[in-house]
């Protein structure tokens, strides 16, 4: 039905179980996909431990999106080990920002720190196709991970808030500039999670809390429910879809007052 079996998919951003990337990486290989991970060298020994548990799985290469070599390192060794095979979804599930991101007022953050955000965090999303391209099928599909706070305030979340802006705009330059190839490519805006990236975040626990509260569902979403939506992304099932956000938030982002305030 979803029209996924022996198709091949690059997955960026598994770096543990928790891992948003990783749940994609489960609904794809029940769906009929095989997967190539590009892993960043300081979470090798984890995603190595992962790795027997999806047989779907058939190669790991590093990966590390901050430069173009350490990009092309991986498509060269994807290439080198399998010569002439194409990928058909391309998951983009990486951001970082430097500590200093996060610990001091944004007035007060050094341009370094700001551009290794965007670079990581944004940018990345035009060095990974750059590279990719050579080696995707017609009509393939990428997927980006982004966060509400690209349009709307939330606290402490910082200059992650301009990259994650930076990436849904370069979300829809790339389906412009690709989609007379016929490649999409997509962002799914997630509600907060429990994850690596996000346990960088000051009091994460406090915004998952309120989303529980407030939410229209009433509950947080998790990864599996992110992993729902970009395999209908990756599959011909959205064929008519690019250049869009999706929201997988339980409703959270089309709030704004809280129920809540009615109550006493
Ligand atoms: P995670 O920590 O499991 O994944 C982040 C990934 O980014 C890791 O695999 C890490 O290796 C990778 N990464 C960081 N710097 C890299 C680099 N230089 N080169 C290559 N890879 C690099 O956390 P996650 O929450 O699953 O994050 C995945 C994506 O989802 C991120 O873009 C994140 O911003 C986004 N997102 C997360 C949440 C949340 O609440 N967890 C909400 C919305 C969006």
């Amino acid at each position: 039905m979803l029209g996924l079996q022996g198709k091949t998919a690059f997955v960026f951003g598994v770096a543990s179980e928790d891992s948003i990337a990783w749940a994609i990486c489960q609904h794809l290989a029940a769906s009929g996909v095989t997967l190539y991970l590009g892993y960043q060298k300081r979470f090798m020994s984890r995603v190595f431990q992962l790795k027997d548990k999806l047989p779907q799985i058939e190669g790991f290469y590093p990966l590390d999106v901050a430069t173009d070599a350490e990009t092309k390192e991986f498509f060269d060794a994807f290439s080198a080990e399998n010569p002439g095979l194409k990928a058909d979804i391309l998951i983009h599930a990486i951001g970082f920002a430097p500590r200093s991101c996060f610990d001091r007022p944004i007035l007060f953050v050094e341009d370094q720190d700001i551009n290794t955000a965007m670079t990581i965090s944004a940018n990345s999303l035009q060095r990974c196709l750059k590279f990719a391209l050579p080696h995707l099928n017609e009509n393939s599909s990428t997927i980006t991970l982004t966060y509400a706070a690209a349009n709307r305030f939330v606290p402490n979340y910082g200059i992650m808030s301009m990259a994650k802006a930076a990436l849904e705009c370069w979300t829809r330059e790339l389906a412009c500039h690709l989609g007379p190839d016929g490649h999409r490519i997509n962002a799914i805006s997630s509600g907060p999670i429990p994850t690596l990236a996000a346990g960088g975040i000051p009091g994460f626990d406090k915004i998952l809390d309120h989303v529980e509260a407030n939410a229209p569902l009433r509950r947080n979403v998790t990864q599996s429910d992110v992993a729902g939506a970009a395999i209908w992304l990756a599959s011909p099932l959205s064929s008519g879809v690019t250049g869009q956000c999706i929201y997988v938030d339980a409703g959270y982002s089309i709030t704004m007052v809280p129920q809540s305030i009615m109550d006493n």
